[in-house]
């Protein structure tokens, strides 16, 4: 129980296992294998690497029972949800074995001098360190593109979720994967520089707040090693004044109630114009008043608790703070009275520049409300954040909303629909919001080295 690593189920706050810390010796030998593995592995044709992926979507689908299950006991998402994720999963892991081996081909270039083309090569073992908010997830999208590309990973997953890390590791090897090719860490944030200074691992990827991919990113500056960081966002959701007010409170509600309100491209600031604020506000409250909060593993609850005790402190010590800093409180605000970690659907406004609220990520369902004169105003208000993840346009004029999409400095904005994930669209930021893409085929080609070859 006293090890930091372990599964704690978040609807009532009960200890259900433990993981030992592995020693520095068994990590040694972990970097090792995984080093040596990366020898075959590289050599290894991307049509066997693509068949390797496709069973592991296989197996993900097949297992999904278990899987589910896990996601929900150890973080506390709906098992809705954790279903969905697990196919999300399967998909990402087949879109990489179906395109992998066009995405790698040989490139040719246009040279006055003889012929030239670049040539992809994997750069051997990754370090990819991951948060619980997605447990299989934030792993498929690390491992699917760059084990297709040929190199080999070794992850540490966020302390909390053990038995989804163990349960994919399991995977990976079941599906046939070669030992040494995925292997889990389970060590603490605070032996990873070790680990990014050992020449054997060349690069490293992290989904995680600001702090731990400031503290990585160092560290790999310093051995001159990639990185890749997603840390997260505050992403404005903008309702324009034409906009199908039904339509945008509906998808503000579920967008930030996803996941219980701990998703980096969550509707975070809505953001709405003076004229129809007061009605878009209305409609959300109903739709809040809707909601059943409970039993994460019952499919009629719509909000889950966060995914541990301390989460939800972390959110309500915002809210205080936002409060005393003069924002308004116009709905929910306060924990709900059960021993899981559960809080009510949350909407501050009156959120002035320079306090916490204004720029912080918060990372559970509460609303950051703002009324605004024009849609001009909307630009510059999406805009005056540290974060640049993704971002929303309602509006029933769509040549209107791509205007202001160009308009907002982030990775992502989608027109009429929360920002959303698939395995063909690319994934990142921009910002405090990290640098670097994740899915699609840009995602493949982060950490090969694409070596010109010309021919004379
Ligand atoms: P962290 O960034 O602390 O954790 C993410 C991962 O990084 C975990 O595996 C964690 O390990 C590891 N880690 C943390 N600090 C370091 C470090 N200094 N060096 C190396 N590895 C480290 O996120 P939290 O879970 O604490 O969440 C805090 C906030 O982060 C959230 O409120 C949210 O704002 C943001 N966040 C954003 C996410 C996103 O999707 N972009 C996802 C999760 C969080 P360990 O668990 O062992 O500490």
């Amino acid at each position: 129980k006293t090890s930091p690593i372990k599964t704690v189920n978040p609807f009532n706050n009960e200890f259900v296992k433990a993981f030992d810390v592995m020693s520095d010796e068994q990590v040694e030998s972990k970097v090792a294998l995984a080093d040596a593995a990366f020898q075959t592995w590289k050599k290894t044709p991307k049509k066997e690497r693509a068949r390797l992926l496709h069973r592991v979507a296989q197996l993900m689908r097949f297992r999904k029972p278990q899987l589910e299950v896990l996601a929900t006991l150890e973080m506390g998402k709906l098992l809705t949800e954790s279903r969905a994720e697990v196919e999300l999963c399967a998909a990402i892991f087949d879109y990489y074995a179906d395109n992998g081996e066009k995405f790698l081909a040989d490139r040719p270039l246009q040279t006055p001098q003889g012929s030239a083309f670049l040539s992809y090569e994997p750069i051997g073992v990754l370090l990819s360190i991951q948060p619980w908010n997605f447990p299989f997830y934030q792993i498929t999208r690390s491992a699917a593109p760059h084990l297709m590309a040929g190199n080999t990973m070794l992850l540490k997953h966020a302390s909390n979720v053990p038995q989804c890390a163990q349960i994919m590791e399991d995977i990976f090897i079941e599906a046939g994967f070669p030992v040494g090719i995925y292997q889990n860490l389970f060590i603490p944030g605070s032996k990873i520089d070790v680990l990014i200074a050992d020449k054997r691992i060349k690069a490293v990827t992290l989904t995680g707040s600001e702090p731990a991919g400031s503290s990585i990113a160092a560290a790999a500056g310093k051995y001159i090693k990639k990185s890749a960081l997603e840390l997260g966002g505050s992403d404005a959701f903008i309702v324009l004044d034409d906009a199908d007010l039904e339509k945008a409170a509906e998808a503000a509600v579920r967008g930030r109630m996803w996941n219980a309100g701990q998703v980096c491209v969550s509707p975070k600031r809505v953001i709405v114009e003076e004229s129809i604020a007061d009605l878009f506000l209305e409609k959300v409250k109903v739709k809040f008043a809707a909601l059943k909060v409970g039993d994460p593993m019952d499919e009629q609850t719509d909000l889950a608790p966060l995914s541990s005790e301390k989460a939800v402190e972390d959110v309500m010590k915002q809210i205080q703070k936002a409060l005393e800093q003069g924002a308004t409180l116009i709905a929910g605000g306060h924990r709900i009275d059960c021993p899981g970690a559960f809080m009510e659907p949350t909407i501050l406004s009156n959120i002035q520049p320079g306090t916490a609220a204004y720029q912080d990520e918060i990372f559970g369902p509460v609303f950051m409300f703002y009324k605004v004169k024009d849609e001009q105003a909307a630009i510059d208000l999406a805009n005056d954040s540290d974060f640049g993840l993704g971002g929303s346009v309602f509006s029933s004029d769509d040549e209107r909303a791509v205007n202001v999409a160009r308009q907002i400095d982030t990775g992502m904005v989608y027109i009429n629909h929360v920002t959303g994930i698939a395995p063909e669209l690319p994934f990142g930021g921009t910002k405090n919001s990290g640098y670097g893409r994740e899915q699609s085929p840009a995602a493949i080609y982060e950490f090969v080295n694409a070596k010109l070859i010309r021919v004379t």
